[in-house]
């Protein structure tokens, strides 16, 4: 069923895109939407004030700093993941690291970061077209990566 609404919003997209149908509007098209999609949330802290960043450092606790870093040397992995999970479960770090952000969107902005939203997939969707992509193998194929290395790949 999710397949089926997938692969109809990519076709309604490809129906849809006539003016900027070349890979370089495309791109740019791409670039843009992404812009604004920031410019939209910039505007909701400095505009609007519904929401405030209070950005700093994060408090990663050292054994995920120490895996973060050694990520690329494969030998240790197998063990520092043993470990990690165990700070893991009893550390609960999603409640730890935060999104920096207080406050709510208001209806209005909230309306805004959408549209910004659905215009970037909008080209997103029109780059899968024009390269012959299926977004939702895309989207099967990162799900996957994230069930088999789960919490360990540290995005
Ligand atoms: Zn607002």
């Amino acid at each position: 069923m999710k397949d089926i609404i997938f692969d109809n919003f990519q076709n309604d997209v490809n129906e849809s895109l006539l003016r900027h149908r070349s890979i370089l509007d495309i791109m740019t098209k791409l670039t843009e939407s992404n812009s604004r999609v920031n410019r939209a949330l910039a505007k909701a802290v400095t505009d609007c004030g519904c929401i405030s960043i209070y950005a700093k450092k994060q408090d990663i606790p050292s054994k995920i700093g120490e895996l973060i870093n050694s990520k690329n040397h494969s030998e240790n992995t197998q063990k520092s993941n043993d470990e990690v999970n165990i700070d893991l479960d009893n550390e609960s770090l999603s409640q730890q690291l935060t999104h920096q952000i207080e406050g709510n969107l208001c209806n209005n902005c909230r309306e805004i970061i959408e549209n910004e939203i659905g215009n970037n997939i909008f080209y997103l969707t029109s780059l899968c077209n024009s390269l012959d992509l299926n977004l939702y193998d895309i989207l099967l194929k990162e799900e996957n990566k994230i069930n088999i290395l789960g919490k360990y790949t540290f995005r």
